[in-house]
């Protein structure tokens, strides 16, 4: 059972501040986001292919699936038909492979490079040297099937909003570097993916136009 009462507020906050709801519905049956796509919702976060091939075919088509959780190199040609963005290209290889799949398919992919500002080992995710790297390389011309529309990030599980708030900034202030020293390679760099369920607003606070906001909508999983 969706919240709907919930998803009002969090729609009205992130529309007041200018930032896109990704509703995040992994692991929630398809009736649920029927439920939400009836109240206007078209942008849902998966972080499975799997799930995204599964329930595709048994919902509307205009519904814009985003691949928030880590890919897999052989994964890439099966969601490549479905997915409208890729926030979770967390390394170069990941990026030649959508770009060689991308290519096969006749498409262009729009993705967001992970960036890892959680302190936690278990985090997938990219440095700041290694985004230089990328960014470079496709200012080059290495990804013409690529489209790198900018940054996504997730903070520390703690209750330590200080730290959470400093992670958000660290976050923030790399995607205004890239924002100054790549604008004339990237013209559609401008999406800062960062907050979910627990600090979509503080992320917003930060300078976030993007939230990633599941179990607040959709319930406990
Ligand atoms: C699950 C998930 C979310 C949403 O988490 P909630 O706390 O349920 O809002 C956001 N981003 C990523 C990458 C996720 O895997």
């Amino acid at each position: 059972m969706i919240k709907a009462d919930v998803y009002q507020q969090v729609l009205k906050h992130c529309t007041n501040a200018g930032a896109v709801l990704v509703a995040v519905s992994k692991t929630k049956p398809v009736e649920d986001i029927l439920a939400l796509y009836q109240m206007g919702q078209r942008k849902f976060g998966e972080n499975k292919v799997q799930e995204i091939l599964e329930k595709q075919p048994l919902l509307p088509k205009d519904i814009q699936w985003h691949l928030i959780g880590h890919l897999q190199t052989n994964k890439v040609k099966q969601v490549l038909p479905y997915v409208s963005l890729i926030h979770s290209v967390d390394s170069e290889k990941l990026l030649v492979e959508i770009e060689n799949e991308a290519k096969k398919q006749g498409r262009t992919i729009n993705i967001l490079l992970q960036v890892k500002i959680a302190e936690e080992e278990t985090k997938f995710g990219l440095n700041a040297d290694e985004i230089s790297i990328i960014l470079d390389n496709a200012s080059a011309g290495f990804y013409p099937h690529i489209e790198i529309g900018g940054l996504m990030g997730m903070a520390t599980l703690t209750e330590d909003e200080n730290q959470v708030e400093k992670e958000f900034d660290q976050l923030k202030s790399l995607y205004d570097n890239i924002l100054e020293n790549y604008s004339m390679h990237f013209p559609e760099f401008n999406t800062l993916s960062m907050g979910m369920s627990g600090d979509y607003q503080l992320a917003i606070s930060r300078g976030s136009n993007m939230v990633r906001v599941g179990s607040l909508i959709f319930g406990e999983r």
